[in-house]
């Protein structure tokens, strides 16, 4: 991590607080349960087809007791849409008997206890930690990984090293917002395949954009 880096950095969370104000995560969800459930079934799932599922799903389930309460074909079926049905089913019922057995029903607030949990990585953690219990982290999925090495604001591959190498550059206070940010940037403007430059408010600061032009 260098000077460089950090100016840049600084720059882009500004720039990114102008053009996505809002930074809620695209998930839809009223409590913590729905939103860990909500992380688990987006694996290899896109936001809108997680939402269309769990609108009938959280109207249904809506205690850790109500997922273990049903025989697995019926909560396989119940979130067949979202793809990997089998595995996602299983990781939730065995989620929810964890939470019952230790934390009273309830989602835990540490990290630790989180990514103990089937279905439960890091990633999804930070979003729980983040949205619902107010602990800072930055959310690293594979937008912001590209995004922050197209911005030159880290080398590493890694998530783990990614989250540590942009929370060393930015207060904690800014580090869930920027995470969420970058996400919905990595998602709509600095796509995988083709980012969209000349709509970009980073242009001036992207060393990939400056490479790709030279
Ligand atoms: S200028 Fe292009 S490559 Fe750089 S952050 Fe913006 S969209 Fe991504």
């Amino acid at each position: 991590m260098g000077k460089r880096e950090i100016e840049r950095a600084e720059i882009v969370c500004g720039e990114l607080k102008q053009t996505i104000p809002e930074t809620r995560v695209e998930l839809d969800y009223s409590n913590a349960l729905e939103l860990m459930v909500a992380t688990v079934l987006s694996a290899q799932c896109t936001d809108v087809k997680v939402n269309e599922v769990t609108a009938d799903l959280f109207a249904k389930y809506r205690r850790a007791e109500d997922y273990v309460g049903v025989d697995a074909g019926e909560l396989e079926q119940d979130i067949r849409q979202t793809g990997f049905f089998r595995q996602k089913a299983k990781n939730i019922r065995a989620t929810m008997e964890i939470l019952i057995a230790e934390h009273g029903g309830e989602v835990p607030g540490d990290m630790e206890a989180l990514v103990r949990l089937p279905g439960i990585g890091r990633k999804s953690a930070n979003v729980i930690l983040g949205n619902i219990f107010g602990v800072p982290g930055i959310v690293v999925d594979t937008h912001v990984g590209r995004v922050s090495q197209r911005l030159g604001l880290t080398k590493e591959k890694d998530p783990v090293k990614v989250e540590k190498a942009l929370g060393a550059l930015l207060p904690e206070a800014e580090w869930t917002a920027f995470g969420q940010r970058l996400v919905l940037h990595g998602r709509y403007v600095c796509k995988a395949r083709k980012p969209l430059c000349d709509e970009c408010s980073l242009i001036a600061h992207c060393p990939h954009f400056a490479r790709e032009m030279s």
